[in-house]
């Protein structure tokens, strides 16, 4: 049989060769489909292009078309920098300037060629110049590659050309492919989808979004690609769901004697509606005969701790195991402390498993694990190594789920027989991301707070207004409460960050009394942390300075303050975790940052939608929107395939169109068996199934 079309190598297509074959896989271009879904970022419109004489704003984004005049390594003050002087067809003159890349811009901008440079324009030395501009080669000669005025640019252009690929000489390989091979191309998505969508035609859309004749063609091929893109990602996700389904899952006896005891007797106060709906969908999982993987989320303080450690009891009365996974070491100690604290009375066993133990404590414990006496273990991904063996493992816990990857959580599943998955959320998903990542987990959200929470309060101030935020603390520190003073992450590269830190201890031992004020930050050895911790928990501690470390989790309900320095560097949800960590008793709560925000627009941006609301939801679609779906909730860690030309937020209505066409299919054929379906199934089969085993696996 013939190969199938899109899986064939670019190796031996005109043009490209082994050495360029080698190039292109350095940008995960192996075979055609790669090739074709390799799409352009940009456009450039012959017909809109800038003149030098026509400048007059610093800092736009303009285009101009030139032939490179001179190239010149230039001695700066401090470092070198490469001058390249253009002229545009108008004999206007602009100079570009590169810091880093000499070599191979060198070897890309030969004097002579004709060169289309975009870029942010500034005025300087009373010329106008070009930093770091993106360019490519024009088409001169050969075949016509352009099919009119409007020309693709490509991503990673200027990596491209580093490997000794033009945009040009991408655009020359894309067009024989298309010109050899094009009718070949299968049709992926059914006619019927098409049709009830309204889409443009796949071979006709790729060929479009490489060679477009228009703006409208352009607009139409990307909406096509896109659907088609959300489409194979919705029906991984139907596929995924629908084959854990069909394994057995560990079914529970259902007993449940001491989690009646726990829920009744045990908590000291009553869960609210929220919680108790939560539980009743995990216990019907757990009883069903089918694995749970079930994410619970719900906004920071809502009490999602509450409902994990009541599964893990169930799951203890049914004489199985349980885990309870941390994203940090502090944390899992604290799981660890609060564990004992509940569960132990109840008779069942609690162990720790973290990085930082003994070797003699890790192997009595590792010894307990595979025994079966330890009922519930508290860890972090400790847990995920492969000397951990469990005697009967039924259900997994995973807080702050995005904090692992896609591979841990794959192992953890490995360690017992299709054991139930929880994972929990610490800020809410947006919907529009939920429906691409998580579509294939089951959802449980908690609505609501515990009674009588009161809305924290948040200032924004400047740091001339900070008698105002001590006067603030002092106050609440006088009345018996406590406070968090929290600054940003200490790492290797801001050492004056931990500076600030062992500053602000100083200070609030000034403030307060010395003896009751704590410091705790990522440098120090796991046991110190712990114990500074505990102190703060016992109330002996009443003012924690700290960087990051105490972002998620941590509980200490009589905090009712919590300050934060330099609050333009962190990210909104982190801002948002951050607040939680006060509110969590029914006194009145502060929350105040202390930041200087001229700096950057975007970042004035996300304290004010943090000053405005504490509604997790909200938040979390300000967050999407502010920075996109890349490095929000990891993901890029997930496994999942990876978007490459729709967007997330910007393009929910065409995902829901997508998910819509999925739906209707899955009505009508879950296995992809009728014949229409056929060219859909093998492209699935090819591309999607067998790039995506691991995350299968995590199922
Ligand atoms: P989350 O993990 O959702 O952020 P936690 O489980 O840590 O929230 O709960 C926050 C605080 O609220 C904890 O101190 C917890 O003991 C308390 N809590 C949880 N549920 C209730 C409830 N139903 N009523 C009162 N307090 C609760
Ligand atoms: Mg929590």
């Amino acid at each position: 049989m013939a190969k199938y079309v899109f899986a064939e190598s670019v190796r031996y297509l005109k043009g490209v060769g082994p050495s360029r074959a080698d190039a292109l896989s350095q940008f995960g271009v192996e075979t055609y489909r790669d090739l074709l879904h390799y799409y352009p970022r940009r456009y450039l419109d012959h017909s809109n292009v800038s003149q030098v004489i026509h400048l007059d704003t610093q800092g736009e984004m303009v285009t101009i078309i030139g032939v490179v005049h001179g190239v010149e390594v230039v001695k700066g003050r401090n470092r070198q920098r490469l001058e390249v002087l253009i002229r545009d067809d108008w004999n206007g003159r602009l100079k570009l300037i590169w810091f880093k890349g000499f070599k191979w811009i060198q070897k890309a901008l030969v004097p002579g060629y004709r060169i289309a440079f975009t870029g942010e324009v500034s005025r300087f030395d009373k010329s106008w110049t070009m930093v770091h501009p993106d360019f490519d080669r024009l088409d001169e000669g050969g075949p016509q590659l352009s099919t009119g005025r409007i020309t693709a640019l490509y991503p990673g252009s200027t990596r491209l050309q580093g490997v000794g690929l033009s945009s040009r000489a991408f655009r020359k390989i894309v067009y024989q492919l298309i010109q050899s091979h094009g009718l070949k191309f299968p049709q992926v998505l059914p006619e019927w989808v098409e049709k009830k969508h309204n889409l443009l035609d796949g071979r006709v859309a790729l060929r479009a979004i490489h060679f477009p004749k228009s703006h409208e063609e352009i607009e139409k091929a990307r909406y096509r690609l896109k659907f088609e893109e959300f489409f194979f990602l919705q029906l991984l996700l139907h596929h995924t769901k629908k084959k854990r389904a069909e394994r057995t899952g560990i079914r529970l006896n259902g007993q449940g004697v001491r989690y009646r005891q726990f829920i009744n007797e045990v908590l000291p106060f009553e869960l609210t509606q929220g919680q108790k709906d939560a539980l009743k969908t995990i216990e019907e999982d757990m009883l069903s005969g089918y694995p749970m993987y079930r994410m619970l989320q719900g906004d920071v303080g809502c009490g999602k701790t509450v409902v994990a450690v009541a599964a893990l009891i169930l799951v203890a009365d049914s004489r199985f195991q349980g885990v309870f996974m941390a994203p940090t070491e502090v944390l899992a100690e604290q799981q660890y402390a609060s564990l004992s604290q509940y569960l132990e009375p109840l008779g069942i066993k609690v162990g720790l498993l973290i990085g930082g133990q003994r070797k003699r404590v890790r192997e009595q414990v590792l010894a307990e694990i595979a025994s079966g006496e330890i009922d519930i273990v508290a860890g972090t991904h400790a847990v995920f190594q492969e000397q951990v063996k469990f005697k009967k493992l039924a259900l997994a816990v995973v807080d702050e789920q995005h904090r692992f990857g896609v591979e841990q959580r794959a192992s953890l599943v490995a360690k017992g027989e299709n054991p139930h998955v929880l994972m929990m959320s610490a800020t809410p998903i947006p919907r529009s991301l939920s429906l691409t990542m998580y579509g294939d987990l089951s959802m449980t959200t908690i609505r609501d707070l515990p009674k009588g929470r009161k809305r924290i309060i948040t200032r924004l101030l400047r740091e001339s207004r900070r008698s105002e935020m001590e006067a603030i603390v002092l106050e609440q520190l006088r009345q018996g409460r406590q406070a968090y003073i929290v600054y940003p992450q200490v790492d290797e590269s801001e050492k004056s960050d931990l500076k600030n830190a062992e500053a602000g201890f100083l200070a609030w031992q000034r403030l307060h009394q010395k003896d009751k004020v704590g410091l705790v930050h990522g440098k120090m050895k796991s046991q110190e942390k712990e114990a500074v911790m505990a102190r703060f928990k016992s109330g002996q501690v009443q003012v924690l300075v700290a960087t990051t470390v105490i972002e998620v989790g941590v509980d200490a309900s009589e905090a009712t303050v919590i300050v934060i320095e330099h609050a333009e560097r962190f990210g909104l949800s982190q801002l948002h975790q951050l607040r939680g960590r006060v509110g969590r008793s029914n006194h009145q709560s502060y929350c105040i940052l202390m930041a200087e925000w001229r700096q950057s627009l975007e970042s004035k941006e996300r304290l004010e939608v943090i000053e405005r609301t504490t509604d997790g939801f909200e938040i979390s679609e300000a967050d999407l929107k502010l920075r996109g779906a890349g490095d929000l909730f990891g993901t890029r860690q997930s496994g999942m395939p990876e978007l490459r030309i729709a967007e997330i937020p910007g393009d929910t209505p065409i995902l829901e169109q997508a998910q819509q066409a999925v739906r209707d299919l899955w009505e009508r054929d879950q296995d992809l068996a009728l014949p229409q379906h056929q060219a859909m199934h093998t492209y699935f089969e090819t591309f999607i199934l067998a790039r995506m085993e691991g995350y299968a696996r995590t199922g």
